[in-house]
């Protein structure tokens, strides 16, 4: 059984989906780190992606592999298990710029659709009800407002022990928004039959049951036909 969820930076996603795939014994597999791996490795090659040679001759030497562990999804560039390094902001920026380009996303599309085929998963992303699993027994697009979005990445930054500037963070948010909502390739948007849910004033726990009732309910409606 495949589960797309899709929605903005900072909606939960990964949490939700986490928390989600524990509860249901699927894999959640977060696409996101993918992109920002590559991401890490156009930043310390100093990559310039406009530059159509340039941006191929690096993706021909990028190897991406993800790797579980005790359910926790670890991904390796060229052989270095870089999960931790992918989270700056600097990475988000570059991330949503290179994931633009279609050679960047040529690039995952087959380890992503791959995964999904052998495994019951949870994806989540900005196009996998859209594009990447079309055919996933249930989508969400899971929303809250930009403040709301803002407030939760800068209460995670502080508790990482970090000092972040809650309207940088913002605009970074609005920014990635603007460019992942209005890109020419698999644009961020809600999948027709995708279920719409804005986490804005709902808890953790809250999301996640919703999902996993809506998971038991696609499944059986999956049986049934
Ligand atoms: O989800 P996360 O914020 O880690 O994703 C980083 C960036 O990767 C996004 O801003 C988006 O540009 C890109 N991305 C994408 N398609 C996906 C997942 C992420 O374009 N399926």
């Amino acid at each position: 059984m495949n589960i797309a969820i899709d929605g903005p930076a900072g909606a939960g996603k990964s949490t939700i989906a986490r928390l989600a795939a524990k509860k249901l014994g699927f894999l959640y597999v977060d696409t996101g780190a993918m992109y920002r791996a590559i991401a890490l490795y156009l930043l310390w090659n100093d990559t310039d992606i406009d530059n159509e040679e340039e941006l191929h001759k690096a993706l021909d030497r990028i190897n991406i592999n993800i790797v579980y562990d005790k359910g926790v999804q670890h991904v390796f560039l060229n052989f270095q298990d870089v999960s931790a390094e992918i989270r700056s902001e600097k990475v988000s920026i570059m991330a949503s710029k290179s994931s633009a380009l279609q050679p960047v996303r040529d690039k995952l599309l087959d380890i992503q659709k791959s995964i999904a085929a052998a495994n019951d998963v949870i994806m989540d992303g900005r196009d996998i009800g859209t594009n990447i699993l079309p055919n996933a027994e249930l989508k969400i697009y899971l929303d809250a407002s930009t403040e709301v979005r803002a407030k939760r990445r800068f209460d995670e930054m502080k508790n990482k022990g970090e000092n972040p500037d809650i309207e940088s963070i913002k605009a970074n948010i609005i920014a990635r928004d603007e460019q992942d909502m209005n890109r020419k390739i698999a644009p961020l948007k809600k999948a027709e039959d995708a279920v719409h849910i804005d986490s804005s004033y709902m808890s953790i726990d809250q999301v996640v049951e919703r999902i996993v009732t809506l998971a038991g309910e696609a499944a059986k409606k999956a049986e049934e036909n």
